[in-house]
């Protein structure tokens, strides 16, 4: 089979635009409307800034907006993804990355990977925004692939190792997420170690509700999103084994490996720790595995894409540690069914109150699967590249050209 080469690569940007046009977010998830539970009082790094404890909107968290990147081969045929990047993502794209796309046939994938990762290196600083933008620029390129050989990308990367995948939710309603079918429920911390002893007890006040609505069995999770020190995690993590927390989610910023280290050491026995999703290298998760991180959490849109996305699946098989990538949808599921280490994956609950399921990018995608009954399964993943179109009455922008 003849394949053809890569004509043109273009990048749009929907900065801000989702939310105020559509009230949701797209491909920066976090940049949703009022009232949304993912802007309620989470704990984070900030909120020991008392303007900045109630919302993450507030300091910024959604500033970057959607990155869209589209592939067209020299047969006509076309490939796209998402992440959160913005205006910033288009730059680098146009301006950076072209030169590495254009004119490669359709399946040098990892060598346009390896190029874009050390040709940034003097500014990428081993994560950010640059490697969100190269994480689109990848999972464009493993779509268009897709669509040219008509395969789903799953089929690509070596075929499904299970039949369907079963989910957890992430969400303020764990207990709406039970009756939806969902095998756990992931909760976010609203107190951080800016708030001591208080914040434990209100929070572990929280999972104290939810353990006595969902019953003993279900799987109930904290998410920490880096806002503990060492001493408030260890706390936390003892009050809440015995409502069976199963696991104590990102308690520290990514390069604070010692914490993790130690945090391992402290924890309660059986309860485990996770993290990564901020993590944007193979050596940083190569030094979390380490630390004894029993789960690894990259996002597939902000980790490098699926290239990078199974070079770390790798690293925690080496160790018989899990890989269960952050939310990302139709992305992550094409990864996660041929993963042999990956037994559940994550549904992120976009709906402001959590109460029922809705695509993750919605209204970027065009036919994202959803779970139900808490389950996905392979048959529905069966379309070529990722199986998604570009929402084209989205309001993209193309601020550079090249
Ligand atoms: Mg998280």
């Amino acid at each position: 089979m003849k394949l053809p080469t890569i004509a043109h690569i273009r990048a749009y940007s929907m900065g801000g635009a989702a939310a105020k046009i559509h009230g949701q977010g797209g491909g920066d998830y976090h940049d949703q409307g009022k009232d949304h539970w993912i802007d309620n009082h989470i704990a984070t790094p900030m909120s020991k800034y008392k303007e900045y404890e109630q919302s993450r909107q507030s300091f910024g968290l959604n500033v970057l907006g959607t990155l869209v990147v589209e592939v067209e081969a020299s047969d006509g045929t076309t490939g796209f993804a998402i992440s959160t990047a913005g205006t910033i993502g288009c730059f680098i794209v146009e301006h950076h990355l072209s030169r590495f796309v254009e004119g490669k046939r359709v399946d040098q994938i990892k060598l346009i990977h390896d190029q874009m990762l050390n040709s940034t290196l003097f500014y990428s600083g081993g994560g950010g925004v640059v490697i969100n933008t190269i994480s689109a620029v990848d999972l464009a390129l493993w779509d268009l692939y897709g669509k040219v050989v008509k395969l789903p990308v799953y089929k690509l990367l070596g075929g499904a190792v299970r039949d369907e995948i079963h989910f957890y939710a992430t969400g303020a309603r764990p207990d709406l997420a039970k009756e939806m079918g969902f095998i756990g429920g992931k909760l976010p911390t609203h107190w951080s170690s800016a708030f001591g002893d208080e914040g434990i007890a209100k929070d572990i006040a929280t999972l104290a509700d939810m353990r006595e609505r969902v019953g003993d069995k279900f799987w109930l999770m904290f998410d920490c999103w880096m806002s503990q020190d060492v001493n408030y995690a260890t706390k936390l993590a003892h009050a809440a084994a015995p409502y069976k927390l199963k696991w104590m989610e990102e308690c520290f910023p990514p390069n604070q490996i010692e914490s993790y280290r130690e945090l391992k050491k402290n924890m309660p026995k059986g309860m485990l720790m996770t993290t990564g999703e901020h993590t944007g290298t193979l050596e940083g998760f190569k030094e979390l595995s380490d630390a004894g991180v029993d789960i690894l959490q990259p996002d597939v849109g902000w980790c490098g894409g699926v290239t990078s996305l199974c070079e770390i699946a790798a690293i925690a098989k080496s160790r018989g540690q899990l890989v269960v990538p952050h939310g990302s949808s139709v992305y992550s599921h094409h990864a996660v069914i041929t993963f042999t280490n990956t037994p559940f994956s994550e549904m992120l609950m976009t709906a402001p109150k959590a109460d029922h399921v809705r695509p993750q990018f919605d209204p970027v995608l065009l036919d994202e699967p959803i779970p139900h009954d808490g389950i996905i399964t392979a048959e529905e993943l069966d379309k070529p590249g990722f199986g998604v179109e570009l929402n084209r009455s989205c309001p993209l922008e193309r601020p550079f050209e090249h």
